[in-house]
């Protein structure tokens, strides 16, 4: 297994993973000929998607969804209330699966386990996919994270996850009151210090890739990421990646 982003930001998020010829994108944040390039950069076409899985509503995570599942025909799978609110925004989707976000499922051979997140979306969620052997996850857009969230993740090969804001450069920073109230808040985005404080009590004796994502353009720098990532995991700053907006992340291999 694998996995690779296309971009991660607050203008566009799409994650690849791949496990024998099941390639799954999680979330769309990108257009059709912006998710072709992206996914070219990696070797891979549009045609190649098995599935697309959607986290929440929000606009850099389902912008391009219409566009690409009806371009690939490639089924989107998502929670009732994450469809509910996507509807006018995306048009019809060829086809699509509702889940429960409590209820594992299977897509090939890939396990998937969704689980819910404090976020401002309709029913956001995030997902663990599994190979049988390694165990990946893509985790942004939460405001705090959660006991079930920590035993869920335990022993993850492979994690992508959220470091939204340094919160002196959020609070300090340019954004409206109402704007760093929403981001700072318990629905909001993860925080460097609040993402190193739940990685430093995660089970990360498996773990071969870590990526900080979703990074603010305004309010963070990848060198804050890696720093406050590094600490928590007691390991060097070069040796986590991060998910920029526009290169994304090239494969990390899980196998
Ligand atoms: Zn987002
Ligand atoms: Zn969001």
């Amino acid at each position: 297994m694998r996995f690779a982003s296309l971009g991660s930001g607050s203008r566009g998020n799409a994650t690849v993973v791949q496990a024998g010829s099941t390639t799954l994108l999680i979330d769309c944040g990108f257009g059709v000929a912006e998710t072709r390039r992206r996914l070219g950069r990696l070797g891979m076409d549009l045609s190649e998607l098995t599935a697309i899985l959607l986290t929440h509503e929000h606009a850099d995570h389902v912008a391009g969804v219409g566009a690409v599942a009806r371009a690939g025909r490639v089924p989107v799978w998502a929670t009732p209330g994450t469809l509910a609110a996507l509807a006018p925004q995306v048009g019809v989707l060829p086809e699509v699966h509702y889940i429960n976000c409590h209820a594992p499922w299977q897509i090939d051979g890939l396990a998937i386990t969704p689980f819910p997140v404090p976020h401002d979306g309709r029913e956001s969620c995030q997902y663990l996919l599994s190979d049988g052997s390694a165990r990946f996850a893509a985790v942004t857009d939460l405001g705090h994270t959660t006991a079930h969230m920590r035993t869920v993740l335990a022993g993850c090969d492979g994690l992508l996850f959220e470091c939204n804001h340094d919160r002196d450069l959020l609070l300090g920073g340019h954004y409206p009151a109402a704007l760093k109230r929403r981001v700072d808040g318990d629905f909001g985005h993860l925080s460097n210090a609040a993402a190193a404080q739940f990685i430093a009590s995660l089970d990360c004796g498996r773990l071969k890739h870590f990526a900080a994502a979703h990074l603010s353009e305004q309010n963070n720098r990848p060198e804050l990421a890696r720093a406050a990532m590094a600490d928590a995991l007691g390991c060097t700053a070069d040796w986590i990646a991060v998910a920029d907006q526009d290169a994304g992340l090239g494969w990390c291999d899980l196998a």
